[in-house]
């Protein structure tokens, strides 16, 4: 159970959440319903209390019978340290924090490469993907004007800044943090200062900056750079953390410094800042990435087979498999890279060419699990309703009995966590709503599912019942 909690959190969190925060999280046993859960350092151990125990608790409640309350504690803590040994014993502070949290070893290849360069500096900002270029980016139709503006930005200098700040949004694995890192090679190469950093990068930065009293410091180097590039800025939580961003945004901003941002959602709908730092973001250029279609698809697995091909040169994939693959792979870039890497491994294993019956099973698990995740809110309200005994038109109309708003509620609830449909979206489709409607439906389901694990199970199964 313990490791569907972690996938779990995964999944839901991200990639850079995960790997920042819950990478080495343990369980080290389960009695008396609690679960004792521990991390290597007390900074992990106060930071996941403060922010994530009640999702932890949610997930893990879901996924096993029992379980009342959650303990962190710190592995090793309680080791005796031995005579002699208290300097070794006294944790020495890590000239890199982020290392302590990032565990290298539990990345993909590509990841691992990039996360084990160089730190630049010590502000925690995370090192450049080499492969990340502006040379390796495939444009089409829709990521053209997120590209232009990319180039532009980076190609800039000297003068106030173009569009302060670039602001790019779409699902995962659209190039969002492949731009990001294009923009921060060519800005880097012109000899100017870039710092990269993801959402969690900057929160920990700064809440270990306040931790070790060198906040100031850590502002200053912050705000003396040419362009701050910050990736899933979705993730920003935490009211002193987002008053910070703000503040840092606004410094660098009204310096004529570049900022450029990225994040899941466009600036009105991050739900978790404040409004003034929302429509700070949302003022300068706000540009869509929109989903690959199949030509963009086919441009991208063909570069990207030809990068692999350049240190396998036997590794042949013929035309009718490429255009398979282009055609199965539907939903991101990120699932063409995998599918490229099956491919590579089965090949390498096998010794075999790529036949389109190999490429099939190769890639099966990645078209099966992309597919079901495109729920239709549609599919949710009637599924919802049935189970509550209520019927779909209750579920649009105005009424507000008892009866009606909990189904109501958890169909909009879904409808936010399973589709990647907007507030106000949602809003429409659920009888002309408001979105700030929506939004506090999903506030209260949220909270409630932490609460309430009956809920928590009953909202489990819907979720699975609509993902199958
Ligand atoms: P996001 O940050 O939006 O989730 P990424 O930038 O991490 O997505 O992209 C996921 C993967 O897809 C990466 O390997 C990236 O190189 C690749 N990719 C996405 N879009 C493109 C593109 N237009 N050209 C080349 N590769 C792309
Ligand atoms: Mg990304």
């Amino acid at each position: 159970a313990w490791q569907r909690v972690k996938r779990r959190l995964r999944a839901e969190l991200g990639e850079d959440v995960f790997a920042s925060w819950f990478a080495r999280l343990e369980l080290q046993e389960v009695s008396g319903g609690v679960a004792r859960l521990t991390v290597p350092t007390r900074f992990l151990k106060s930071w996941i209390e403060s922010h994530y125990l009640d999702r932890v608790l949610a997930t893990f409640r879901s996924e096993a019978d029992g379980i009342e309350s959650l303990e962190v504690g710190v592995r090793g803590a309680m080791a005796p340290a031995r005579p002699g040994a208290a300097a070794i014993a006294k944790p020495a502070p890590s000239p890199r924090p982020a290392a302590s949290v990032s565990p290298v070893a539990e990345l993909p290849e590509p990841e691992r490469a990039a996360r084990g360069a160089a730190p630049e500096g010590d502000l925690g900002g995370a090192p450049l993907d080499a492969r990340l270029t502006f040379e390796s980016f495939v444009v089409g139709r829709s990521n053209a004007l997120a590209h232009a503006a990319a180039e532009r930005v980076a190609r800039h200098d000297g003068g106030p800044a173009l569009y302060n700040p670039l602001y790019f949004h779409a699902g995962v694995g659209l190039g969002k943090t492949h731009l990001l890192h294009g923009i921060g090679h060519s800005v880097k190469n012109a000899g100017r200062r870039v710092i990269y950093l993801t959402a969690d990068r900057f929160m920990y930065g700064f809440v270990n900056a306040l931790k070790t009293q060198s906040a100031l410091a850590f502002k200053e180097k912050l705000r003396a750079i040419d362009v701050l590039i910050l990736d899933d800025v979705q993730f920003i939580q935490g009211r002193s953390i987002q008053a910070e961003f703000g503040h840092t945004l606004n410094a660098l901003i009204d310096a004529g410094r570049q900022v450029v941002v990225a994040a899941d959602r466009p600036p009105t709908e991050l739900e978790a800042l404040d409004e003034r730092v929302r429509s700070r973001l949302a003022g300068g250029l706000v540009v869509e990435i929109g989903t690959l279609d199949e030509a963009l698809r086919a441009s991208i697995l063909q570069s990207r087979l030809e990068a692999v091909r350049a240190s396998h040169p036997a590794f042949e994939v013929g035309p009718a498999v490429a255009e398979y693959v282009a055609k199965a792979i539907t939903a991101n870039g990120r699932d063409l890279e995998g599918a490229v890497n099956r491919l590579l491994a089965h090949a390498t294993l096998t010794g075999a060419p790529v036949t389109l019956d190999t490429a099939e099973t190769a890639i099966r698990d990645l078209v099966k699990n992309r597919e079901p995740k495109r729920v239709k809110i549609e599919d949710i309200q009637k599924l919802v309703a049935s189970r509550y005994n209520v019927s779909r038109s209750d579920i649009l109309s105005e009424r507000r009995t008892a009866a009606v708003v909990k189904p109501r509620q958890i169909a909009m609830y879904l409808s936010k966590v399973l589709t990647l449909r907007s507030l106000p979206e949602i809003g429409r489709r659920f009888g002309g709503r408001d979105h700030t409607t929506v939004l506090h439906a999903v506030r209260k389901i949220e909270k409630a599912i932490g609460e309430d694990t009956a809920l928590c199970d009953e909202v489990e199964l819907l979720k699975r019942m609509l993902q199958d």
